[in-house]
């Protein structure tokens, strides 16, 4: 989590003023203090019990955030859930899989969300 960066959500993230370092050890001169499996201890503790975990990932993953610990995951954890999300689309409309870069899209491209609303309204008629 960033200080500059201030989504509706963020007004309950746990790690509210609480030290940046344990978020963000490469902003220490030494970022690796006490061997780089524990460098996010502290962190994770914090953000195992937070009330906005999918947010703050999912944030961290539609800005391509290269540091620090976002919703628990580490820089490295984030770069296979951002796989994984890219992996699990598939379009409503047609069924093709497709890449989106947040993750949450439902359709391929404009044209399929534009049919699959007409075929809603058909439906509904
Ligand atoms: S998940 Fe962690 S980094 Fe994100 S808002 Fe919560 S405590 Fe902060
Ligand atoms: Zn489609």
């Amino acid at each position: 989590m960033t200080e500059h960066e201030t989504p509706a959500w963020f007004a309950d993230a746990q790690c509210l003023g609480l030290p940046t370092a344990w978020w963000h050890p490469e902003k220490l001169g030494d970022a690796e203090p006490g061997g780089y499996n524990d460098v996010y201890r502290q962190a994770r503790i914090v953000c195992n019990g937070c009330p906005v975990r999918e947010q703050c990932l999912d944030h961290a993953i539609e800005h391509r955030e290269t540091n620090g610990m976002w919703g628990g995951r580490t820089p490295r954890q984030r770069r296979g859930d951002a796989r994984t999300k890219l992996r699990a689309l598939i379009c409503g409309h047609c069924s093709k899989r497709f890449r989106s870069s947040h993750g949450r899209a439902s359709y391929c491209s404009v044209s399929c969300r534009r049919a699959a609303s007409k075929r809603r309204e058909r439906a509904t008629a």
